[in-house]
């Protein structure tokens, strides 16, 4: 199932500040957490942004973005936890999302915040993004809203 992710308020509000910055100017925008592993937790430390191009319906990490997201994890002795982008509608994992996705272990954590974040707080946050979960079998699995608790926390 994957470690549960434990991620902190200044860590979402500066997560909610990308997303929406980029909401204004009707565009996606996706963010990593990075954190470190210990036992059954990945504790984030990190909103990383990425060098992506991104527009009102999609976003894309060219290969220098991957490359600089690498020695970045290296050098800080960090994962990316999970990866949290925006939609200018619902939340749902999209063909796209699927196959782009740049986390890609098994219990990797994809969440989506609709409405490109623009009416959502570190309050709302857990209820309103989507949180998707890269299965054994290689597919985006929606975790259930009464399951998201045990996937990441917010403290
Ligand atoms: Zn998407």
């Amino acid at each position: 199932m994957g470690a549960l992710v434990v991620v902190s308020a200044p860590v979402v509000a500066k997560t909610l500040l990308e997303l929406r910055g980029a909401g204004t100017e009707n565009c996606e925008r996706v963010v990593l957490w990075l954190g470190a592993r210990s036992g059954n937790y990945v504790n984030v430390s990190e909103a990383f942004v990425p060098l992506q191009e991104a527009e009102e319906d999609y976003f894309w990490i060219p290969q220098r973005g991957m490359s600089e997201l690498l020695s970045h994890l290296h050098q800080n002795r960090l994962m990316t936890a999970a990866q949290v982008h925006s939609h200018p509608g619902h939340a749902f994992h999209s063909e796209a999302d699927d196959r782009w996705a740049i986390v890609r272990h098994e219990g990797a954590l994809s969440l989506v915040v609709p409405f490109f974040g623009l009416s959502t707080t570190e309050e709302t946050f857990t209820g309103d993004a989507a949180v998707f979960q890269l299965s054994k079998g290689n597919r985006w699995l929606e975790v259930p809203p009464e399951s998201v608790h045990r996937r990441y926390r917010i403290e």
